[in-house]
């Protein structure tokens, strides 16, 4: 288990937890669980939900946490999916040990849970029509009315749920049934589904059953099952929690979680429900489930994010009775924060503008030394070569520039990061296009690393490469995926809300030679660009691939700021 701040902040749940201590209802014991359906991969929602669970069963002596596969839902579940979410769960920092589970290696004894209630009298086998059992069940405001196979004798229910195992019935002619109360005001305790006949392969148990059990009768056993005792899941379970407590209950069970609801993450310009990435995965809006613009841990993981910016964030969101909208730009705050301390820094162009130094020797070349991180000295330094053809940021260059551009422009002069001063001198131009092909320049050799003797101001600094040493890349420049601040919320189909330019690929880029070295996933900070992480899926011999994880500009702390001065006035 990743070691964890000794003492997070604390919220609604670790309160309930300390009372549960206090009064000893578990003997002692602190055991949670986070239960994903194999059917998709993990977002940042998870995450939290990941953090949370983990995180207490790390911050209370002998608390645990199992992972549990709520596979029950045969129709979209599968292996690649759950391999995806161990490996999601480990690179986040967190360890299940040896507690894995399937819900579905329990599907035996939740058969003989629903024996036990049928025997019980509190069972029964129906057989209206899924459009029947809608039209009983009644609405909000109107009472359901009670199935004619409700009163059904113990002995027959029996038998029918016997042959739904046995493969007899088609799909949809049975269901097994709750028998609770029609006219409960909670509509899920109005004669919940309990088991449907399903004619489909499970992933894991293949064709050894026909009939599987819902949600919500096989959640509470499982987690009972594991002798679980809080069970943490997300706020639209809430009104299930009284059908959670009735199976428990009427099965007499003495292991009888907690469930404890909290908000669940929603972020701005994102989609965290699966099934709406699944719906953009599928229609090729993105590459895949690791798209760097995708909200999943990998395409997080593949965007740059480090495991503990994922973390942080997840702390600070904190944990709610309420649902709310984050600010994406918390989460972008939370990677540059953890990206500027741990981020070596190097120099990029990404549009490269030829620029010749006219007084500089042909063929010479020096090697100029370049901190690593301006305030983590044991990070090294690296050499950059220097010589008379360099690339620089075309819009680093303006033939006429307005009063407050302070970067090159003709008889301007620019210091060159841990370079030299050089002065604009000349342009040449494309005689085609017209536009600006090279920029000749001359330098002063007293400026070396960066300053001059006599001290003469020069407002810009402008990050360069040398042509003939630095290496060729492509930069993938990922924004956000979406225009609008709360794409499931509008009553348009949310594809149509997808922003058109959230992905950018620069394809001539020019990155310092010192890269040539750079592995999959390693992280820097190109200067004055942002973040940038190297690619991991498609390596390449010839070029690097960069994807841009953040910008250097900060709109959380600009959130922030302007927050703190409304509070002021
Ligand atoms: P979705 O609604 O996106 O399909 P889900 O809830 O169906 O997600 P599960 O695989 O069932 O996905 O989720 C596993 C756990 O993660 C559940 O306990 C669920 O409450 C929690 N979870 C899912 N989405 C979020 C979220 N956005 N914020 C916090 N927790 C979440
Ligand atoms: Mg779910």
């Amino acid at each position: 288990m990743t070691k964890r701040e000794p003492f997070p902040p604390s919220n609604f749940i670790r309160d309930i937890i300390d009372e549960d201590l206090r009064t000893n209802k578990y003997n002692g014991r602190v055991a949670t669980r986070f239960p994903p359906e194999p059917n998709g991969y993990l977002h940042i929602g998870h995450a939290k939900s990941i953090c949370l669970n983990f995180g207490i069963a790390a911050n209370y002596a002998g608390g645990t946490c199992n992972l549990r596969f709520d596979d029950t839902d045969p129709t979209k579940e599968s292996f690649e999916y759950v391999e995806s979410i161990k490996s999601d769960i480990q690179w986040l920092g967190f360890d299940w040990d040896d507690r894995l589970f399937f819900a579905s290696d329990y599907f035996e004894h939740l058969y003989q849970y629903a024996v036990q209630l049928i025997k019980d009298g509190k069972a029964y086998v129906c057989s209206l029509s899924a459009e029947e059992i809608r039209k009983y069940r009644g609405t909000l405001t109107k009472p359901g009315k009670e199935s004619p196979y409700r009163t059904r004798p113990a002995e027959e229910n029996l038998d029918l749920f016997k042959r739904m195992r046995a493969g007899e019935f088609e799909d949809g002619t049975h269901v097994l049934r709750a028998k609770i109360d029609m006219a409960s005001p909670n509509l899920n305790l109005r004669d919940p589904v309990l088991y449907r006949i399903r004619r489909v392969s499970h992933y894991r148990t293949g064709d050894e059953w026909c009939i599987y059990p819902t949600y919500d009768f096989t959640h509470g056993l499982s987690d009972s099952i594991e002798e679980i005792t809080h069970s943490i899941c997300t706020l639209e379970f809430e009104d299930h929690r009284p059908l959670y407590d009735w199976i428990l209950d009427e099965l007499k069970l003495d292991s009888h979680p907690q469930q404890i609801e909290f908000a669940r993450l929603n972020l701005s310009y994102t989609v965290l429900s699966k099934r709406r990435l699944i719906e953009l995965v599928e229609k090729g809006h993105v590459e895949g489930w690791d798209d760097p613009r995708m909200p999943t841990i990998s395409g997080l993981r593949r965007r740059g994010y480090t495991p503990e910016s994922i973390r942080n964030f997840c702390d600070r969101v904190g944990v709610a009775k309420r649902d709310s909208i984050v600010d994406v730009a918390l989460l972008e705050h939370s990677a540059r924060e953890d990206l500027n301390r741990r981020a070596p820094r190097v120099m990029a162009v990404l549009r490269p503008l030829r620029v010749i130094i006219d007084n500089y020797p042909e063929g010479k070349v020096e090697e100029l030394d370049g901190p690593y991180h301006p305030e983590d000295d044991g990070m090294g330094s690296r050499k950059l070569p220097f010589s008379r053809e360099l690339y620089i940021e075309r819009d680093d260059f303006m033939e006429d520039p307005p009063k407050k551009f302070f970067r090159l422009a003709p008889g301007r002069e620019v210091r060159l990061r841990y370079g030299y001063y050089i002065t604009c001198v000349s342009v040449v131009k494309d005689h085609q296009t017209g536009d600006v092909a090279e920029v000749h320049c001359t330098y002063d050799p007293e400026t070396r690393g960066g300053w001059s003797p006599d001290g003469r101001r020069v407002r810009g600094t402008i990050h360069w490469v040398s042509a003939d040493h630095s290496l060729p890349a492509e930069v993938r420049l990922c924004d956000r995926l979406f225009t609008v601040e709360n794409p499931s919320g509008e009553s348009a189909d949310f594809t149509t809300l997808l922003n058109s330019n959230s992905l950018e690929r620069l394809t001539s880029c020019r990155v310092e030679p010192s890269l040539t070295a750079a592995t999959p996933e390693s992280r820097y900070q190109f200067e004055r660009l942002g973040y940038f992480c190297v690619d991991s899926r498609d390596p390449s011999d010839e070029t690097l691939v960069f994807n841009r994880t953040v910008t250097l500009r900060d709109t959380w702390e600009k959130i922030l700021r302007r927050e703190e001065e409304r509070q002021k006035r």
